[in-house]
């Protein structure tokens, strides 16, 4: 017999638990499942946990710049890893047992602990109970992919899983992949103390930002230190005594790197090869992504896929973006919404952060579109001057007949905040004359927007 409910969700990432409270708040008997932690990948191996331990980086890396600020030190800055790791554990735990905390209150709502599988497009198998239900919403989200590499199982390696188990400073992290995830573990590690190489197969780093983004995020980490091996064609991994030797048969320098760790941070895979998906019918395509339509719809009536698993975005605020599309469309008549609506938009968290939204200068020479481009360097900027961060530039595009912004990458510090200016203008579908006309605060880096707006050139 199987216990009936009026809508099942499999997994508790960033869309699952605020679907549940949306569902129960209609009325509606939920039964969610989670089979490891509350809260998923942001919550306890991604966005909380290297944000957390980066604010402990970013202390450590302005205490040694002490001295630039007036500060006298009495000693050299060393870092606690075991702190590090208390503090980052603690502000985690804090947001995984909160997830669970309120998903257990939630009356009607079933929370099981438990690995979910399909048995038909109605049934979910989950601990040898059958659950059953005409709507069923799928937030199993990803894990780190760990690609065929020569001799990757021969080393330990680490994943951004297994780093939040290190309390300790490796003395030499080799990080296999030069994309989000390994820019910001690798300027962590640097900034604790550890030497850092990153090794990256592409022509560059962050390989699907403009050249311009990527050379300065490039010129940022070799600042401090951090060595970078583009070009990485063939990487193998060995034991070399008690270290690791990363092989990495580039065109240039030597072909092998020796470190003491290796985190491997080369993409993200969707957790739905387990799933029993194909008893239900439900399509993936060749990565193993559902397919969804724009509504997130898979190709069974009554099943839908949200966040990472769905492939059509892969951060805390799609995942929970795609949430409220659902929730509305079930619920709002008015609304009709859609993930064709929404404009790409994140974040790098090196410092300064990298910021995107809208197009990148490559995607808008495909469009087509007649443009205007203004790119204005940080030393430029008085708050970026008063703060001694000056490093990265401000770039913005606009198409030069409706007067719409169509990109803004900006490598800039509070960048990700200031981002959400021109964001909130493309949604507004306002010109940028908007911006350029608003009266700002002094001193602050958005305040330079009309400046930088005021040097629009057709785009080259
Ligand atoms: C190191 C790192 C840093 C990141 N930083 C950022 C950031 O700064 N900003 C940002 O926006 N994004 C960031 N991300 C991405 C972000 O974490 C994810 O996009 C986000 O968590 C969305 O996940 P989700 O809702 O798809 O599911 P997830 O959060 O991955 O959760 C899925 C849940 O489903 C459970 N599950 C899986 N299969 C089953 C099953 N069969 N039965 C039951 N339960 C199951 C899993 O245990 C998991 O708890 C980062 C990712 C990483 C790896």
């Amino acid at each position: 017999m199987a216990r009936h409910f009026d809508a099942i969700i499999i997994g508790t990432g960033q869309a699952g638990p605020s679907l549940a409270a949306r569902l129960v708040a209609a009325g509606m008997a939920v039964a969610i499942i989670e089979r490891h932690k509350f809260g998923g990948t942001c919550v306890n191996t991604g966005c909380i946990p290297t944000k957390t331990l980066i604010a402990s980086a970013y202390a450590a890396h302005l205490a040694r710049r002490g001295a630039e600020y007036g500060l006298v030190a009495n000693s050299d800055v060393r870092v606690d890893m075991k702190r590090v790791k208390a503090r980052k554990d603690e502000i985690a735990g804090r947001s995984n047992s909160g997830v669970e905390k309120r998903l257990r209150e939630l009356k009607n709502c079933t929370v099981i602990h438990g690995h979910a599988r399909f048995q038909s497009s109605r049934t979910v198998v989950v601990n040898d109970e059958v659950l059953e239900s005409d709507k069923i919403f799928i937030n199993v989200g990803g894990r780190a992919s760990v690609p065929a590499l020569q001799g990757v199982h021969d080393v330990p390696f680490l994943t951004n899983s297994s780093m939040m188990e290190v309390d300790f400073l490796p003395q030499h992290l080799v990080i296999v992949g030069g994309s989000y995830v390994g820019l910001e573990f690798g300027q962590m590690y640097r900034r604790f103390g550890s030497e850092v190489t990153i090794v990256e197969m592409g022509p560059r780093l962050v390989g699907r930002e403009d050249e311009d983004v990527s050379q300065a995020v490039r010129e940022v980490l070799e600042s401090e230190g951090i060595r970078i091996r583009l070009n990485a064609k063939c990487i193998s991994l060995a034991k070399h005594d008690s270290r690791i030797a990363v092989g990495v048969k580039c065109d240039q320098g030597a072909p092998e790197v020796l470190g003491s760790h290796v985190l491997l941070a080369v993409g993200r895979v969707p957790n739905t090869s387990d799933l029993g998906l194909d008893r239900a019918g439900v399509a993936t395509d060749q990565r193993g992504y559902i397919v969804v339509d724009d509504q997130l719809q898979t190709n069974v009536p009554g099943i839908w896929a949200l966040g990472d698993c769905n492939g059509r975005g892969a951060f805390t605020h799609t995942s929970y973006n795609d949430y409220e599309i659902v929730a509305d469309n079930l619920f709002n008549a008015t609304g009709h919404r859609s993930v064709a609506d929404r404009i790409q938009t994140y974040a790098l968290f090196t410092d300064p952060p990298l910021g995107r939204c809208g197009m990148t200068d490559a995607e808008i020479r495909k469009s087509g579109r007649v443009a205007l481009m203004a790119k204005h360097p940080m030393s430029q900027v008085a708050r970026a001057v008063e703060k001694g961060e000056t490093q990265g530039f401000l770039k913005i595009a606009v198409d030069a007949e409706t007067k719409y912004i169509l990109g803004a990458p900006r490598i800039v510090t509070e960048n990700n905040e200031i981002v959400h200016i021109l964001l909130d203008i493309m949604y507004a579908r306002a010109p940028y004359t908007v911006v350029q006309r608003a009266m700002h605060i002094h001193p602050t880096v958005a305040e330079f927007l009309p400046t930088v707006l005021s040097k629009l050139k057709p785009f080259a």
